[in-house]
């Protein structure tokens, strides 16, 4: 490749590759403690605001799955790393808009963020194009506060309540329903949070079985969210450092 952004220096190589060494040690640790198999939980290196040379470091390192929040930026990125010949899978992270869905599709292996049965709807549309279905986990909002984001636990709402989420997930053919994710929210005791996820996904699971997977914890709560049962990790700045700006 050409392009400067792809390539990586021998330093950032090495920052990476310590970073990582660094966080699957507190996996591995977090999943002993846990009594759990480390083989359980994926780490998702979120790579927003870093570029593509990156991913392909880390690809380059053994890490086989990416984390974006934002599609204009996820979407140039993949370009660049499937024009490397690289195909880690993506994971859409981030708060989506209906009319990204179509976007995201392209290039998303598993969307973390369904929590409308709007949005479950257009992806599920924007989906039926793919030559295979895609991965979407049911966003909860963990303390029942709409405007961050997430459906709601324990509410019959038609629009933005969890059972009728999942079920517009699950009634798209082009989905498969694969489980729940959340983030801790602001002024929680991460402890409190994915306790009350635990429960959320336990009651989950007893409906939908096939929906096991479980994404939570990021790089300041991802041993807490292991003892919870997480499957899914989004590590970003102990992985590649403290992003420039917040999000
Ligand atoms: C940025 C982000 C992460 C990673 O956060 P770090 O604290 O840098 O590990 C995880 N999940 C979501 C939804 C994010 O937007």
């Amino acid at each position: 490749m050409t392009d400067s952004s792809a390539t990586v220096r021998p330093d950032r190589r090495a920052e990476l590759a310590a970073g990582l060494v660094q966080v699957r040690a507190r996996i591995a640790d977090a999943c002993a403690g846990a009594g759990r198999d480390p083989a359980d939980v994926t780490m998702i290196a979120v790579t927003k605001t870093y570029p593509a040379g990156d991913v392909l470091a880390l690809a380059g390192l053994g890490v086989t799955d990416m984390g974006e929040n934002r599609d204009q930026e996820a979407a140039g990125k993949a370009a660049e790393v499937a024009a490397a010949d690289v195909r880690p899978r993506w994971h859409f992270i981030g708060q989506l808009q209906r009319n990204k869905a179509r976007s995201v599709v392209r290039y998303a292996d598993v969307v973390h963020s369904v929590d409308s049965v709007r949005l479950a709807r257009a992806l599920g549309n924007a989906a039926a194009e793919r030559e295979r279905p895609l991965d979407a986990l049911v966003q909860v909002s963990i303390d029942g506060d709409p405007a961050r984001g997430g459906a709601l636990p324990d509410s019959a709402d038609e629009g933005v309540g969890l059972e009728a989420v999942a079920a517009a997930v699950a009634d798209a053919p082009a989905l498969r329903l694969a489980g729940l994710m959340a983030v801790a929210p602001l002024g929680w005791p991460p402890e409190r949070a994915f306790a009350r996820l635990a429960e959320v996904a336990e009651a989950f699971r007893t409906l939908h079985p096939g929906a096991t997977a479980l994404s939570a914890g990021m790089s300041g709560d991802l041993e807490i969210a292991i003892r919870y049962g997480a499957t899914h990790v989004r590590v970003g700045s102990a992985l590649l450092g403290m992003r420039p700006t917040l999000r």
